[in-house]
């Protein structure tokens, strides 16, 4: 028996056309999956697609702004209608607003809670029907080293991130009876297009993740094939709720 074959699978990976995210599709794409990628930007899905299809499976794509919950669920349902069922949900989109908390406005709180947390809640409850229908499925849902530890520049975007691994917990405890099991991978800093913006706002921020990593560097999406296929596959069948540092001992690290 492969533990970590997914031929057969379907997946959803918002955010799925580029950094992190298509790390993830690129590792169900190896493993065999069927992969939908959902963002804004037409020419960034249509990228990941090519690249997603020469690894030999099947991807397509999806325009859809995770800030709306309509665009969700009309995401989830064209994606069962495109590949016929849905095994597998990343909600990988995410977003920052990166100021002092006293200069935050409503509007930039509520989209970062928006993008990163509520969009994960409204998917997970549309894909529940799906995954109970085929028997099961696997929800990866995207937090940070925000989700363990503070920064000065990021009420917004931590206190979403510790959310997602709140919910992930409570899903976890509701779904395992439907055999769904649901995880968080809590990213260290890995070099992307969001936190390239990040180190252009952030004085110091490179060379300060450099200092405190045992690794002794900066992390790349690739970092995340791994346990993207393992949170996937039947290789983590009784792994759920759980919180997975990819940080390169980031977290560990005084
Ligand atoms: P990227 O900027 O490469 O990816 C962000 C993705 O989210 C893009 O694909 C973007 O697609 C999509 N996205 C953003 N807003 C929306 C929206 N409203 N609707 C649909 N899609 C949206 O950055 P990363 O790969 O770094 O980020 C991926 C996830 O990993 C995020 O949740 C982030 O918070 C998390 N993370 C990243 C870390 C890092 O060090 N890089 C560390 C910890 C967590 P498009 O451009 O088409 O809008």
């Amino acid at each position: 028996m492969n533990y970590f074959d997914l031929s057969g699978r379907v997946a959803l990976v918002t955010g799925g056309n580029g950094g992190i995210g298509l790390a993830h599709g690129r590792g169900f794409a190896m493993h065999g999956a069927n992969v939908m990628v959902a963002g804004r930007n037409t020419e960034k899905n249509a990228a990941a697609v090519k690249a997603l299809q020469e690894l030999g499976g099947e991807a397509d794509s999806l325009v859809v702004d995770v800030g709306d919950e309509q665009s969700c669920r009309d995401m989830i349902e064209q994606t069962v209608a495109r590949f016929g069922r849905l095994d597998i949900l990343v909600n990988n989109a995410g977003t920052s607003v990166r100021k002092q908390p006293q200069d935050i406005t409503l509007e930039e709180w509520r989209l970062v809670q928006d993008v990163n947390l509520t969009s994960a809640f409204i998917c997970c409850q549309a894909a529940y029907p799906h995954m109970c229908a085929v028997g099961g499925g696997k929800i990866i849902n995207i937090g940070s080293m925000m989700s363990l530890f503070g920064a000065s520049f990021a009420a917004p975007y931590a206190s979403s991130k510790g959310g997602i691994v709140q919910l992930t917990k409570s899903l976890a405890c509701s779904w395992a009876k439907d055999n769904i099991q649901v995880n968080t991978v809590l990213p260290g800093w890995i070099d992307t297009e969001l936190t390239r913006q990040a180190r252009e706002q952030v004085d110091g921020l490179y060379e300060r993740v450099l200092s405190r990593s045992p690794t002794g560097r900066w992390g790349v999406p690739e970092d995340h094939v791994g346990t993207a296929v393992f949170l996937a596959s039947k290789a983590s069948n009784f792994v759920t709720g759980a919180s997975i540092p990819v940080d390169g001992g980031y977290s560990v690290f005084i």
